[in-house]
């Protein structure tokens, strides 16, 4: 018996129409960032147009930019992205991190903040880490101030990416210094346009400013810029590092596909001795395991999300590295007989192993409470 296309052949078909259609050739081509220009025009006309068609998250209702798809739909939609390596927005924080925290522990008009971050039409900028709080973010020492109607808050953030053209920033005060730790934390939302912050651009090593130092001196917050329970920041900042985690591991694994199909067809060009084989290989057979982990890994929370964010991106660097081998010293130098610049891929692969966590304490929190090893 003919069932005639299911659904999700459908919600398929019209996806590959739309990208074929409306998909900018910029996304298409493997974007590269320009130092001074993070969000060019096109990635923001993208991102508006995806949410306009209900594509941005596909499962959210219409006024958030989806179309209330399903889980296997979600899946097949980051598929086929993924698959022609288009991204969907060039600054994730607003959509990954702020949006679903806005949504998750907002007053009714703090979410209404959360189409604009979704459609891309405000740029957000996440607060966490300070010079002396990254991986022991619970000591942070950014201090705000709090009165009946108002917060006043001074200190500085670090790392902060996307700080130098945030409209909007979600930062992480301590409200309460006699309180242990990370019970004296609240979430704020700040305009970065307001009297008393700066922010000072930090170059990558490839040259990017993306991230900056934003500096606090007196800044007044009016006390409905609260996010969640005075106090009760540690809640908010544990589900920001669970949306940061959570939608990236099959952009992280079709990344990691595409690394290691170049490097094969190097491969078959220059020639490879026997170790380069294994190694590629193993490489290989990691990514295979990775993508089943992953699918796996959706269908609840829990390690699954710590281990895929840790063994892909330091699978990302070993594959990148293994190109750099193959080349010989050409890899170093951009003068080997490719499109693709290693050495530059290798050196910004090395900040997927430290932001939203690094692999170190990764490694300690899936000892932990995964493998339920003794210690720290
Ligand atoms: C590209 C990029 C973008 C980022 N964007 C943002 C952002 O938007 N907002 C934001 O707030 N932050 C951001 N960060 C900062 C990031 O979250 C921190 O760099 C990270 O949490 C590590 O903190 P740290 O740099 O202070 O290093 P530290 O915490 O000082 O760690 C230094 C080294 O010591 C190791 N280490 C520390 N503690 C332990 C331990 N207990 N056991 C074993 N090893 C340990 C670490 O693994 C690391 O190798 C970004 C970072 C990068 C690279």
């Amino acid at each position: 018996m003919n069932t005639g296309p299911s659904e999700d052949d459908r919600f398929r078909s019209e996806l590959v129409s739309f990208l074929e259609e409306h998909a900018p050739s910029e996304a298409t081509n493997s974007y590269r960032r320009a130092p001074g220009d993070l969000v060019p025009e096109w990635a923001r006309r993208w991102q508006a147009t995806l949410f306009d068609h209900g594509w941005m998250i596909p499962s959210n209702p219409r006024h958030l930019g989806g179309r209330d798809a399903s889980a296997e739909q979600s899946v097949l939609f980051l598929e086929e992205i993924s698959r022609r390596n288009i991204p969907r927005s060039l600054h994730f924080p607003g959509y990954g991190i702020a949006a679903p925290s806005l949504l998750e522990f907002g007053t009714p008009s703090q979410r209404s903040l959360a189409p604009a971050a979704i459609r891309g039409d405000t740029v957000w900028c996440i607060g966490m880490s300070e010079p002396d709080a990254g991986s022991d973010l619970a000591s942070l020492r950014t201090m705000a101030e709090v009165y009946d109607d108002r917060f006043v808050v001074t200190g500085q953030k670090v790392w902060t990416s996307f700080a130098p053209i945030a409209d909007k920033c979600l930062c992480y005060v301590r409200t309460d210094p006699e309180q242990p730790q990370h019970r004296g934390i609240s979430a704020l939302i700040l305009d970065m346009d307001s009297p008393g912050i700066s922010v000072r651009p930090l170059r990558n090593i490839m040259g990017s400013a993306e991230f900056a130092e934003v500096f606090f001196d007196n800044v007044v917050v009016s006390r409905d810029r609260l996010l969640g329970q005075l106090n009760g920041g540690w809640r908010v900042t544990q589900g920001s590092l669970g949306h940061e985690r959570s939608s990236m591991w099959m952009e992280a694994v079709a990344r990691l596909d595409r690394a290691i199909g170049d490097l094969l067809s190097h491969c078959r060009q220059l020639g490879s001795d026997t170790l380069m084989r294994r190694r590629i290989i193993g490489a290989y057979e990691r990514a295979a395991c990775l993508r089943a982990l992953g699918f796996r890994s959706m269908t609840g929370a829990g390690p699954g999300q710590l281990l895929m964010k840790l063994a892909t991106s330091e699978l990302y660097t070993e594959v990148l590295s293994l190109a750099i081998d193959l080349h010989g010293p050409a890899g170093l130098i951009q003068a080997a007989p490719s499109d693709r610049d290693w050495w530059r891929d290798f050196l910004g692969s090395l900040a997927g192993t430290i932001a939203g966590g690094t692999s170190e304490i990764h490694r300690n929190v899936i000892a932990r409470h995964a493998l339920g090893l003794p210690g720290d």
